[in-house]
């Protein structure tokens, strides 16, 4: 009887999932294996609104596997040596895995893939399961990845994408392997009240329905605030409960505008990959150095405590704060408006916002956080870097009726179209009554701050 292990990481699905496919037809019995590593606890990056979503997609990809005869394993320990003890209590000829981009998923695979050669395993590492197209597929010439959006979108879109693959029948798994209950969302505290559900079943319901229902609105209405007509598929697609490969395939079928223009995100997510999986220290360090002497946490302690409370007095950055402590995901608008207003009107140091972004995002990833926060801090891939985006223009023109803002923050719940991006030009008196903050500093002062630090005026 030949064995082969599976080694989950971002890529929680059983349909188009490569790695599951390749170890089904090089092994007679097969250990999806998923280790939980006290590593990315000790870096911060299991927030709780994470961890509850990840719990969910553990479940529901252990229900989907019992379904088929086989089980999930799950473990806890350092990730190389529980994948290398799995594949000796089952005596595994070979690992199968994703390719990953970050430095840890790096250092994960080179680990791996010494620990288990030492033992005689073969490491079998899938590309394009975690992104459409694998990172460092394409290139321009002279360098080993695109700093631009536009020609990598042009070369992406030329790509051929590999054939998607179906969810296995059967999956079977050796009895002698031992596994560890699974984690569950109700054992984690702190929670945002309205965290969406995790789980393979849910993100394919979901995108059936977007794609049936709200797709052909996209192009038109991805920015509008209130409507809400983005996918919502992010946390679906950090945690790869669905596959992008899967997700660009069916869109195009679809077709249209709106499908253009989501297999257009698609490739954004793909792009900000590719740099990353290029220079794996633009996760903390400036990808363009600007020389800004940004301020610190430190250094803006209160500004700071007012952004992550949403309690700036500009009602749209008060608003995006709100949701995202509430749900843990912000609108893409809303999330280039409030990171703005922290990096450039406030000036504190991205870093401070990415990393609070990171606490709450159910979503929250290495890759697309950071580099998001670095393109819009002019660090990053920006061909503006020194834009500055005004919450009141942002206001009227992403959230006209006020829709949005009025939803998460009810003190300005009664108030008009006209005045809801703008409370402090009411009466005095009906001011006073809304027990809503004035804004924390004057926009041109904010600008003028910022212009000087880059040397602008
Ligand atoms: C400051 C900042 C921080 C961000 N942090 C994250 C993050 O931690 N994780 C994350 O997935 N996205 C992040 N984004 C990108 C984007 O805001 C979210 O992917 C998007 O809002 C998710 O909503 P959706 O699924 O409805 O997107 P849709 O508009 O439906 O887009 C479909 C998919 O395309 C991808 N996508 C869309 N826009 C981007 C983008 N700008 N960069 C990369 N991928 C994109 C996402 O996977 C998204 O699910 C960030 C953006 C900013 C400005």
């Amino acid at each position: 009887m030949t064995v082969a292990v599976v080694l989950f990481t971002s890529d929680l699905r059983l349909h188009d999932h490569p790695p599951l496919r390749a170890a089904l037809a090089a092994a007679d019995e097969v250990v999806p294996l998923f280790v939980r590593d006290p590593g990315v606890h000790a870096a911060g990056f299991d927030a709780p609104n994470r961890a509850a979503f990840l719990a969910d997609c553990l479940r529901d990809l252990d229900a989907s596997l019992r379904r088929r005869g086989g089980r999930l394993v799950v473990r806890t320990g350092p990730v190389v040596r529980e994948a290398g003890a799995v594949a000796a209590e089952c005596g595994a000829a070979e690992v199968h895995t994703a390719a990953g981009v970050s430095g840890y998923a790096q250092r994960r695979e080179e680990r791996l893939r010494e620990d288990l050669g030492r033992r005689g395993v073969a490491l079998r590492v899938h590309d394009a399961v975690i992104t459409a197209v694998a990172a460092g597929a394409v290139t321009p010439a002279g360098s080993d990845h695109y700093a631009v959006f536009t020609p990598y979108f042009r070369r992406w879109s030329q790509e051929r994408l590999r054939e998607t693959c179906s969810a296995p029948r059967t999956v079977r798994v050796p009895d002698a392997v031992r596994g560890e209950p699974l984690p569950s969302r109700d054992e984690l505290p702190g929670l945002s009240p309205g965290l969406p559900a995790g789980g393979e079943t849910r993100g394919r319901e979901r995108f059936a329905r977007w794609a049936r229902s709200r797709m052909a609105e996209y192009e038109e209405g991805h920015d509008d605030l209130a409507g809400d007509v983005t996918s919502r598929l992010s946390p679906h697609l950090h945690f790869g409960t669905l596959s992008p490969v899967e997700l660009v395939q069916r869109a195009r079928a679809r077709g249209g505008v709106g499908a253009e223009a989501f297999v257009r995100q698609l490739c954004w997510r793909d792009f900000h990959h590719q740099v990353l999986a290029a220079r794996p220290e633009a996760s903390r360090r400036d990808y363009r150095p600007r020389h800004d002497r940004w301020r610190t946490e430190d250094e803006a302690a209160e500004d700071v405590a007012a952004w992550r409370e949403g309690r700036t007095g500009y009602p749209l950055v008060d608003a995006a704060m709100r949701q995202l402590l509430h749900e843990g995901w912000m609108h893409n608008r809303a999330r280039l408006l409030a990171a703005s207003f922290l990096a450039k009107t406030l000036y504190v140091d991205w870093r401070v916002g990415a990393r609070h972004f990171l606490d709450l995002l159910v979503d929250g990833d290495l890759v697309n956080n950071q580099l998001n926060w670095q393109w819009v801090a002019g660090t990053g891939t920006d061909s503006r870097p020194n834009r500055v985006l005004n919450p009141v223009r942002q206001g009227r023109r992403y959230d006209p009726s006020g829709a949005y803002v009025r939803r998460w923050v009810p003190e300005l719940e009664n108030v008009d179209e006209r005045n809801v991006h703008e409370p402090w030009r009411l009466p005095e008196d009906r001011r006073a009554a809304l027990g809503y903050p004035a804004p924390l500093i004057d926009l041109a002062d904010g600008l003028a701050r910022f212009q000087h630090a880059r040397g602008l005026d």
